[in-house]
């Protein structure tokens, strides 16, 4: 895995539109101020950040089409919810006196800059938080393959992935109440017990590009920041695995 060679851990956060939302449609204010707090937080601890915004509180494509939409405009729809999402942060981290830049892949030059490699990785190496909108740019992808694939092009040590539960599991903890959580797995063994992580695509590109992988609770009081910042929390998957 091509890493920068410098001692300072640097992260790339998938944070889902779902986690803005709460439990309504759309940004819910107290939680976009909570979120930035956190980030801001992990920030000052000299940990570079990189956002990658989903859009699912607003839009999905996949949803959208089961509506009776074109699945590619229903996707355009979704990326554009993630510029949307990604406009909301960055304002509330410059409130909050953060210093941030929102790219995206997704061209609107009238309000967001284009998303381009190598000036996000001199962003984030300048100690400002990055935040990438836009997917990939195309459709069919989620947010969580974009996550992936700007973690290897930032030279990001982890993705870090919040979720609703502690992290993996051997089966389904809300289905399961002995589901025995695993601190730490390789690619080889979640592809051989099956276990989800991400969605295939975004998996399959971490494994080829050894991209670590960090799930933990973004509902946990902490867990975000001791994810960012120690890398001791959650469950982490490798190529080294155990
Ligand atoms: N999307 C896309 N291409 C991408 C990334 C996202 O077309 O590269 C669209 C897709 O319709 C997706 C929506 O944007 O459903 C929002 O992204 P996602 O569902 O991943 O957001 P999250 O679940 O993280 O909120």
């Amino acid at each position: 895995m091509a890493t920068h060679n410098t001692a300072t851990r640097r992260v790339l956060l998938k944070l889902s539109g779902e986690a803005l939302g709460g439990n309504a449609m759309g940004i819910e204010p107290s939680i976009l101020a909570k979120s930035a707090k956190e980030i801001l937080d992990i920030a000052k601890q000299g940990v570079q950040i990189a956002i990658v915004i989903g859009g699912g509180n607003i839009f999905r494509g996949a949803a959208l089409q089961k509506a009776g939409l074109n699945r590619v405009i229903g996707d355009q729809m979704g990326m554009l919810a993630t510029v949307i999402n990604g406009l909301a942060m960055r304002d509330e981290l410059i409130r909050q006196g953060g210093s941030c830049v929102l790219m995206s892949a997704y061209g609107i030059p009238s309000i967001t800059t284009q998303y381009q490699a190598q000036l996000g990785k001199e962003i984030i190496e300048q100690g400002s938080i990055l935040i990438v909108a836009g997917g990939t740019g195309a459709p069919l992808f989620t947010t969580d393959t974009t996550a992936v694939l700007r973690a290897v092009e930032l030279e990001c040590n982890e993705v870090l992935k919040g979720t609703k539960v502690d992290g993996i599991y051997d089966s389904d903890p809300m289905k399961n109440k002995d589901a025995k959580f695993i601190k730490h797995i390789s690619f080889d063994e979640v592809i051989a017990q099956k276990l989800e992580v991400m969605d295939l695509t975004a998996f399959t590109l971490a494994l080829e590009n050894n991209m670590n992988i960090r799930v933990f609770n973004m509902n946990k009081e902490g867990a975000l920041f001791k994810a960012a910042t120690t890398g001791d929390e959650g469950s982490l998957v490798s190529c080294q695995g155990v």
